[in-house]
C-alpha cells in the first residue's frame, strides 16, 4: 500500500476542532502525521483536496444487520432463515459504507447473523464498514419477541453466565435489554425487566473484561435502574426526566437516543402497514422525546450516534446520517457538536478511540473527502446525500467514489 499525502483545506479532526490548509500523511493505512508542513516523500501518492472539507468516517453505534430497514412489520424476520439474513446482512452493510458510515455497531441479531456478516466484510467478500458486533441481546425470560434471538437470563448468577457466554463467541460490547421494547409484541416499552442487581452483575462482568455495556431502556424506573448500574451508554432512554439527566452527570453515563427511527416511523403512523401495537407504543413514546434530548443536549450530557438502522423506516445509510441532523434540529445540538456525537463520542461509546473517532496520529485512516464546496458545519442535512461524498477511505484505501 503506497504511502499518501492528503492536502485538505478544511479538516474537521473529530473531536470538536478544524484545522486549515493542512496535510494528513497515511502510511500503512494508519495517519502517521498530521501539520501543515508535511512534505512529499519519494513513491507516495499525493491527494490534493486543498479545496475541500475532509473529516472522520462516520461511526453509527446501533444498527441491526439481521433486519433491512424497510419491512414495517418487524414479524416478517420469524419466516425468514438465518442463512438468507446473513446474505442479506452483507448487502446491506455496503450500504453503509456507501453513505460514508466507516464503522458500525450491531446492536443484537439473531443467531450468528452479525457474526457472518463480519467475517465476510473482514475476508473482503463484502465491502462493508468495520463492524463490531455484540451478538445476541441479554434478556429476562419473555422480554423479547423469540424472533429475535435474545439470550435469555434470570438472577444475578444466570446474568453473569449470559454476558461470559456473549464475550466468548468474540463479542465486542454487551447490549442488555432493562425493559420492554416497542417491537416486542407482549411487552409495554416503559416496564422494567431486569432489576437493579442483575443489570450491576452484568456491567460488572462487562467491564471486567475492559468491554462497554449498552442498555435499551424506557420509562423512569428502567432508565434510573440502568444509570445506577454503571452501564456506560443508555439507548433510546425515552422519556428523559430532569432527575435521570442529573444522574446521568453523575454517572458519566453517555447518551445515545436513536431520534431517526421514532422520526420516521411515527409519518407512517396511519398507512396501516405497521402492526398496531407498534403504532400504539410508538405514540405513547414519541411526543416525549424531544423535551428529553432537548434537556440532556442543555445538560451536556455525551450524545452519540446510533440510528437503530434495520428497524421499520431506518434504511441502512441515510438514517446514521439523519440521526445528526435531528440532534441539530430536535435536540438543538450545534453542527459540531452532531458530528463528535457520531466520531469522538461513538467511538468512546465503543472503546475503540484509541484506534477510530478522530483524524490524528496513530489512528486508522477512516475518511470521507467531501464534494466541492459541500460543509457539514454549514448544513449537516448534505451528509444524507452520498453525492455529497466524493471518496470514502477506510484503513487507508479508497473503497466507495462517488
Ligand atoms: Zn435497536
Amino acid at each position: 500500500m503506497a504511502n499518501i499525502l492528503l492536502k485538505t483545506g478544511t479538516l474537521i479532526v473529530g473531536d470538536g476542532r478544524t484545522l486549515d490548509d493542512t496535510a494528513v500523511l497515511i502510511k500503512s493505512g494508519i495517519v502517521s502525521e498530521v501539520g501543515q508542513d508535511l512534505k512529499r516523500e519519494s513513491e507516495m501518492e499525493v491527494l490534493d483536496y486543498s479545496d475541500r472539507v475532509v473529516m472522520p468516517g462516520i461511526i453509527d453505534t446501533h444498527v441491526h444487520v439481521g433486519y433491512d430497514g424497510i419491512a414495517a412489520d418487524p414479524d416478517e424476520v420469524r419466516l425468514l432463515t438465518d442463512e438468507f439474513l446473513s446474505i442479506r446482512g452483507g448487502v446491506v452493510v455496503e450500504r453503509l459504507l456507501n453513505h460514508g458510515i466507516t464503522t458500525a455497531g450491531d446492536a443484537a441479531s439473531r443467531g450468528n447473523i452479525s457474526f457472518a456478516v463480519r467475517e465476510a466484510i473482514e475476508k473482503g467478500i463484502v465491502n462493508g464498514p468495520r463492524l463490531l458486533v455484540c451478538g445476541r441481546m441479554i434478556s429476562i425470560t419473555g422480554g423479547r419477541d423469540p424472533m429475535s434471538g435474545y439470550s435469555e437470563a434470570n438472577g444475578v448468577d444466570d446474568v453473569r453466565r449470559a454476558v461470559r457466554e456473549e464475550i466468548a463467541r468474540g463479542i465486542h460490547f454487551i447490549k442488555l435489554a432493562s425493559t420492554g421494547a416497542i417491537s416486542a409484541m407482549h411487552t409495554e416499552s416503559m416496564s422494567p425487566q431486569f432489576n437493579l442487581d442483575e443489570l450491576q452483575a452484568a456491567a460488572e462482568e462487562t467491564h471486567k473484561v475492559g468491554k462497554m455495556a449498552h442498555a435499551h431502556a424506557y420509562g423512569d424506573v428502567g432508565i434510573r435502574n440502568t444509570i445506577l448500574s454503571g452501564v456506560d451508554v443508555l439507548v433510546h432512554g425515552h422519556p428523559l426526566n430532569r432527575e435521570n439527566i442529573d444522574l446521568m452527570k453523575e454517572h458519566g453515563t453517555m447518551y445515545m437516543p436513536t431520534i431517526v427511527t421514532y422520526y420516521e416511523s411515527q409519518l407512517h403512523h396511519d398507512d396501516g402497514d405497521l402492526p398496531e401495537y407498534m403504532v400504539r407504543k410508538e405514540k405513547e413514546i414519541y411526543p416525549l422525546i424531544e423535551e428529553g434530548v432537548k434537556n440532556a443536549v442543555t445538560a451536556g450530557l455525551k450524545m452519540v450516534l446510533g440510528s437503530d438502522s434495520g428497524m421499520p423506516y431506518t434504511p441502512f445509510g441515510p438514517s446514521s446520517m439523519e440521526e445528526m441532523e435531528l440532534m441539530v434540529r430536535i435536540g438543538g445540538l450545534p453542527e459540531m457538536d452532531a458530528i463528535v456525537a457520531g466520531t469522538l463520542n461513538a467511538a468512546k461509546a465503543l472503546k475503540i478511540e484509541s484506534q477510530i473517532g478522530t483524524i490524528e496520529p496513530g489512528k486508522s485512516a477512516d475518511l470521507l473527502v467531501l464534494a466541492p464546496g459541500k460543509n457539514p458545519l454549514k448544513d449537516i442535512r448534505l451528509l444524507q446525500s452520498p453525492e455529497s461524498i466524493e471518496r470514502v477511505i477506510l484503513k487507508g484505501k479508497t473503497v466507495i467514489e462517488h
